[in-house]
């Protein structure tokens, strides 16, 4: 559903093998993930949370992953994203093999490469919204551009708001800064869980279109966690899953446009 592309995962030794042609000036694809099982526990209790994934997400790509409750989304999210680690597989990210890496490895690549945004929020309380939006270009070793937060503030609809405390804000309003802090450091991918989650439906259609500016204009790639069929709707590619596992049909009643 998602694999439009072949990966570059496998050696080729003839030449003028025409399949290494077609990939070798094409950018690596923003997130490939091979075989990517993740198991909780063991022996009779144990939970099998993804089980053989393979998916192959475009760069500068919205991707909705969708399915019900304990069907693996932030299992997935978090795998694709190295904050967990798969029980078996292995995981890309923008060519770089991430499976084996260090935590310190890991962590610098979140940090410089990737950005994340998640249903809570998580904004730090004490920081102003402008620190949280200036923290993690600090954390990944970049001067604190004041100019370029504002810049990302105002883009959010923020303008003026950087020297308020998050829980001043609306609920959209501090997602909308927690996108302008994922955005903070020029990442190649957005990881998002569930990011309209805790909003009502204005604020998740302000949020959303955000998350769309962002793949169309900056050229982000998005990976979008959601339950919220409108939400996923915004997206190129929908994922959907099941039980630990992608589906390769939409189910009755949705149009295969939608998937
Ligand atoms: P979703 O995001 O689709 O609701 P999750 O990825 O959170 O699903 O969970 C998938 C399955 O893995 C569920 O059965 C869940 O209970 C289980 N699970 C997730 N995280 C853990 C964990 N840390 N320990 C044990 N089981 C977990
Ligand atoms: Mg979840």
């Amino acid at each position: 559903m998602t694999l439009r592309r072949t990966g570059p995962g496998r050696p080729r030794t003839a030449l003028h093998d025409p399949a290494r042609e077609e990939t070798a000036y094409a950018p690596a694809p923003a997130v490939e993930l091979r075989g990517v099982r993740r198991e909780y526990g063991r022996g009779p209790a144990t939970v099998h949370a993804l089980r053989d994934i393979d998916l192959t997400l475009p760069r500068g790509t919205f991707t909705a992953v969708t399915g019900p409750a304990g069907s693996g989304k932030s299992t997935l999210l978090r795998c694709a994203a190295g904050l967990d680690r798969p029980t078996a597989g292995s995981v890309r990210l923008g060519g770089t093999e991430i499976t084996g890496m260090a935590e310190n490895e890991l962590a610098e690549l979140r940090r410089g490469r990737l950005g994340f945004v998640f249903q809570a929020f998580n904004l730090l309380p004490s920081l102003t919204v402008e620190q949280n939006v200036l923290r993690p270009m600090r954390l990944a070793g970049l001067p604190e551009d004041r100019g370029r937060a504002a810049r990302l503030l105002a883009q959010v609809g923020l303008d003026g708001a950087g020297g308020r405390r998050p829980a001043e804000l609306s609920g959209g309003g501090q997602q909308r800064a927690a996108l302008a802090r994922a955005l903070a450091t020029r990442p190649d991918v957005i990881f998002a869980d569930e990011p309209t989650g805790a909003l009502d439906t204005t604020a998740a259609a302000g949020v959303l279109a955000l998350l769309r500016a962002a793949v169309d204009s900056l050229g982000v790639s998005l990976v979008m966690v959601t339950r919220d069929p409108v939400a996923a709707s915004h997206a190129d590619e929908v994922v959907l899953l099941s039980e630990g596992r992608t589906t390769a049909r939409p189910p009755r009643g949705i149009p295969a446009a939608a998937a």
